[in-house]
C-alpha cells in the first residue's frame, strides 16, 4: 500500500518577494524605527531621512523609484531580523483572518497560500502553527 500523499500546507512562503511590491503602507512604530536604525548602524534621524517619508498616517517606508519597498534587494528583505510587525505577520493579518473574501484576495496575491485551502483551514493553521 502506498503512503498517503503529503498534504499541502496552507501557507509556505515561496520567497517570491511579491508582498514587498506594494504601494507602501509599511509604518514602523517608534520602537521598530529604533531597531531598524540599530540594525543598519545609523542614527534614527538618518534612517528617517533616507528610508522613510511622511504620510497622513505617519512615517512610512519609502518605495524604490522602480517600485517595491526600499528595503527589498534581490527579493530579500535587507532588514529581515527587525522588519516591521506587519511584514512579520503577513499573510496572517487581522482583515484576512476575519474575512473570507480578504483571504480569497490574499490567495491571488501570495503564492505561498495553497489555492485550494479554505478560510477555515487558514484559521486552523494560524491557531496551530503560527501563534
Ligand atoms: S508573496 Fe507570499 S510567497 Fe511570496 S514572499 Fe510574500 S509571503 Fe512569501
Ligand atoms: S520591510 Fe522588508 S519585508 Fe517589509 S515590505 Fe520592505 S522588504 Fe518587504
Amino acid at each position: 500500500m502506498s503512503a498517503p500523499a503529503a498534504k499541502t500546507p496552507v501557507f509556505h512562503c515561496r520567497q517570491c518577494g511579491e508582498c514587498c511590491q506594494g504601494k507602501g503602507g509599511i509604518l514602523p512604530s517608534p520602537i521598530e524605527r529604533e531597531l531598524i536604525a540599530q540594525y543598519l548602524k545609523m542614527p534614527v534621524a538618518e534612517l528617517i531621512r533616507i528610508y522613510l517619508e511622511e504620510t497622513p498616517l505617519g512615517l512610512a517606508v519609502k518605495n524604490k523609484a522602480a517600485g517595491g519597498c526600499i528595503f527589498q534587494e534581490d527579493n530579500r528583505c535587507r532588514i529581515h531580523p527587525v522588519k516591521p510587525r506587519i511584514c512579520r505577520d503577513w499573510p496572517f493579518l487581522p482583515a484576512i483572518l476575519l474575512h473570507e473574501n480578504e483571504f480569497a484576495a490574499a490567495k491571488t496575491a501570495c503564492a505561498g497560500l495553497a489555492p485550494e485551502s479554505r478560510h477555515t483551514d487558514f484559521l486552523t493553521f494560524w491557531l496551530t502553527e503560527v501563534i
